[in-house]
């Protein structure tokens, strides 16, 4: 059995490693567009500088990826409490909020917030973003952090963003899972009677996030595999409904029995028009530490700064910088066709305005900015995504998965979990985003 696997990200390097542990004798070759794996999960140490691609953290409540993740990271991991905060009316509050934040806000959005919990705007179906979000928490904290957010943070509208958006972003990203958060009312109801939240994640004690890819890539190595980097797919051969070759940009065909496709959906589907954010990251390397910068990750939901997030690198690990230093990473999420994305260096200096009117950084201490381009970071949830995934016809040996094979948000512990259970042979349906 020949399989071929495109893409060296989580899923695809889970897929390669489980695979050929099972020891089937199976021939698996792993292709990659990038010189390096860990697709979304790649890190950069630039002069002693460790930076992944924005905040990434290891956290699941599936008993099978924790143990996953522990096999593979062995003893070199640590396990980290988090503290993430959100800047509002020109302070950073924890997030998710507590009642000391939530009362230092500003009066009179306290007070309209307050009168939301009486009042819910008449929504009869909710279908997009925008609905759900003012159906659970009314209008003024709507409009105060979502819609700004949202519409910096996609470019669209929440109006015309899939309700999707709200149960994987949202939910998952923005609203703490241990903090009961499905209306205002029990949002308010955690603030003022509030449950410790502790939740603890893993981060490799060595390196980036990246790490955990490395290390995959040396099992997958030990076991007979093959990782062809700078190895761009372009497409797919196949024949009544079976593929039988995967095609290089460069020219070249690779017999398959069957293909796992982990990188976007949308080089073989172009047709579908679904289409997917990119992200720029901008790695900033300061010269002393910034004592205000005591969280690990903050959102920025004011439209006028260019930034959506920062990350400050050494709240993951004190040796993430240099000693006696300091970094934060900022992401900017935009299209190709954007000014930021072809010339970064067009928005340096709005960059440093807006960072240092946050505290996040003094100029003067900047050593350098180190730009990334990160294509493909988001599935974009239009009203009809849906359709359009549905209209494709997948042959019976190509698995689609991964995050941007799938088309879904998933974080790297969904990436694993996918993996998994198509090895299992459990559950795995090639039209599962139907079933979600
Ligand atoms: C800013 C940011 C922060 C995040 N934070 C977290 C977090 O804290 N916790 C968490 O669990 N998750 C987080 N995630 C999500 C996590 O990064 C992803 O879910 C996970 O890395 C996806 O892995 P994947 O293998 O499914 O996809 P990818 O990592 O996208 O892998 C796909 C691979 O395919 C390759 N590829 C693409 N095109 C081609 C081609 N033509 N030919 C060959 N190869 C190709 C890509 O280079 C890539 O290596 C974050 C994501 C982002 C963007």
């Amino acid at each position: 059995m020949k399989t071929v696997i495109v893409g060296a990200g989580l899923s695809g390097l889970t897929l390669a490693e489980r695979i050929l542990s099972s020891g089937n004798g199976e021939e698996v070759t792993v292709l990659e567009r990038e010189d390096a794996p860990g697709g979304l999960a790649r890190s950069f140490n630039i002069d002693g500088f460790h930076f992944d691609i924005g905040p990434h953290r290891f956290h699941t409540f599936n008993k099978d990826v924790d143990s996953y993740l522990l096999e593979i990271l062995a003893d070199c991991f640590i396990s980290i409490s988090r503290k993430s905060s959100v800047y509002m009316a020109g302070k950073y509050r924890n997030w998710p909020l507590t009642l000391t934040s939530v009362l230092n806000l500003p009066f009179p959005l306290l007070w309209k917030s307050f009168l939301d919990l009486f009042y819910k705007p008449d929504i009869p179906a909710v279908e997009s973003f925008a609905d759900f979000i003012r159906s659970r928490y009314g209008d003024n904290l709507y409009n105060f952090f979502f819609s700004g957010y949202t519409r910096k943070f996609t470019g669209i509208d929440a109006e015309n963003l899939h309700v999707d958006w709200a149960q994987a972003g949202v939910n998952r990203a923005v609203i703490d899972k241990h903090v009961k958060s499905d209306s205002l009312f029990s949002l308010a109801k955690g603030l003022l009677l509030p449950k410790p939240v502790a939740t603890q994640f893993y981060y490799p004690s060595k390196g980036g996030i990246q790490t955990f890819c490395d290390f995959q890539c040396g099992r997958i190595e030990e076991t007979g595999g093959s990782i062809r980097y700078s190895t761009a797919v372009a497409g797919i051969t196949s024949n009544n409904g079976v593929v039988s070759t995967v095609e290089l940009k460069s020219g070249e065909t690779i017999p398959a029995d069957r293909v796992f496709w982990t990188a976007p959906i949308t080089i073989l589907y172009p047709e579908t028009n679904l289409s997917f954010l990119n992200t720029l990251t901008a790695n900033v390397a300061l010269s002393s530490e910034i004592p205000s910068n005591d969280y690990q990750w903050c959102y920025f939901g004011q439209e006028d700064l260019i930034f959506s997030r920062l990350t400050v690198p050494r709240n993951f690990r004190e040796d993430c910088v240099p000693s006696g230093r300091d970094s934060v990473i900022a992401e900017i999420t935009c299209n190709s066709d954007s000014e930021f994305w072809k010339n970064p260096e067009s928005i340096r200096d709005r960059l440093i305005n807006d960072l240092e009117s946050v505290g996040a950084i003094k100029r003067d201490d900047v050593i350098f900015i180190d730009w990334q381009r990160i294509p493909e970071t988001y599935p974009v949830y239009t009203l009809d995504y849906k359709e359009k995934l549905s209209s494709v016809n997948v042959p019976r040996n190509l698995f689609l998965t991964g995050r941007s094979g799938s088309f879904w948000y998933n974080n790297m512990d969904h990436s694993i979990a996918q993996a998994l259970s198509i090895v299992q042979g459990s559950d795995f349906k090639q039209d599962f985003w139907n079933e979600r």
